[in-house]
């Protein structure tokens, strides 16, 4: 460790991305991705900007942006922030609404930034573990000293919490902040926004990493009530007033005005995902009631390390986890249909 290392990045115990092998040849089900290109009118928008407009600074208050994102809720614009990818929106949040002397509660097995940004921030944390079924206990959210946040769908679990269950942790928490982290929302029943009107304390933070098949644009937004949104602003504003370039906010503006290929893409996912599930347990997988863009699944006889190494050698890449809780589990992005055939035929000559 270096001595010339203030505290803070003595503190820092770094998030480590999945493995991003980009060779036309692999099958990517590693890390989430949409398998379908982002709109066509993404890739115009994005082509007419870069040849008028790079010599200008981007709007530092992303108006248009948060304007056709409050239109897709039917919110206003003073109820949207927009960072690079979510994972911005995730650091801001935490160093707008978490504080040193109070602890936050984050579900034992959820996204796994929570806790380095909590330690980075030197914020106290308590982890709650899941139930037997892999679902989060909502009863033990209740007064938590310093606010709470989890992914709604969790990941890497897959699963979806209903509203009723959202609105309890939302009602036992009325002086903290609940933090609903959607990346996965779009594969889901029902977005927490619809709660925003009636809950001055709730924080909703989508991507469009996922269901606008814009990963590499960095993009994410948080949706609140004005006072949150202002909060995150300062922070923003103290740190980097341009947090997103003119590619993305023009790209990030097509990908919602083309509400028909979004659709239909978050559509054919979830078709593909049903049918991959059964294919799954036809071959001994158990695998955990999904509401996103992967599966999450274990096998019996298969050790979860080994079926990622040698799909790895076929050129198919997923993740697997080797935490105690969710021992020999792999994760599963959804692919194109072509792409789970693939998959498919190459598992069956590994099983
Ligand atoms: N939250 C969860 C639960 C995630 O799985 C991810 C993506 N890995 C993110 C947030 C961050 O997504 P992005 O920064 O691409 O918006």
């Amino acid at each position: 460790m270096s001595k010339f290392w203030s505290d803070m990045a003595k503190r820092c115990a770094p998030y480590i991305p999945g493995e991003q092998i980009n060779r036309a040849n692999v099958i990517k089900l590693n890390t989430n991705e949409n398998p379908y290109g982002p709109s066509p009118k993404v890739i115009q928008a994005i082509q007419k900007e870069s040849e008028q407009a790079l010599n200008l600074y981007p709007s530092p208050t992303a108006d248009k942006l948060r304007e056709d994102i409050a239109a897709f809720h039917s919110l206003s614009k003073e109820n949207v922030f927009v960072g690079n990818g979510s994972d911005e929106v995730l650091a801001f949040s935490f160093m707008a609404f978490f504080d040193k002397n109070k602890t936050i509660r984050y579900p034992a097995i959820s996204y796994s930034f929570y806790p380095v940004y909590a330690k980075l921030f030197d914020i106290p944390t308590e982890e709650i573990a899941l139930q037997d079924n892999f679902t989060i206990p909502v009863e033990a959210f209740s007064q938590s000293e310093g606010g709470v946040i989890f992914p709604n769908p969790n990941a890497p679990t897959s699963i979806y919490m209903e509203l009723d269950a959202v609105k309890k942790i939302l009602d036992n928490n009325p002086d903290r902040i609940v933090i609903v982290d959607e990346a996965y929302i779009d594969f889901a029943t029902e977005s927490a926004v619809s709660l925003i009107h009636m809950y001055e304390n709730l924080l909703v933070i989508q991507t469009m990493s996922k269901s606008r098949s814009l990963a590499g644009l960095r993009v994410g937004f948080a949706l609140g009530h004005p006072d949150l949104i202002e909060g995150l602003t300062r922070i923003k504003d103290s740190m980097n007033s341009y947090t997103i370039d003119r590619l993305a906010l023009v790209g990030a503006e097509a990908a919602i005005a083309d509400v028909d290929y979004f659709n239909e893409t978050t559509e054919k996912i979830i078709r593909t995902r049903e049918w991959t599930i059964v294919e799954m347990e036809k071959r001994g997988f158990t695998v955990l009631p999904s509401q996103t863009n992967f599966i999450f699944a274990t096998h019996p006889n298969q050790d979860a390390g080994e079926l990622y190494a040698v799909l790895k050698e076929k050129d198919i890449l997923i993740r697997y986890f080797k935490i105690p809780a969710i021992d020999n589990h792999i994760r599963i992005t959804i692919g194109t249909d072509e792409q789970m055939r693939v998959f498919f035929k190459t598992l069956d000559t590994i099983l």
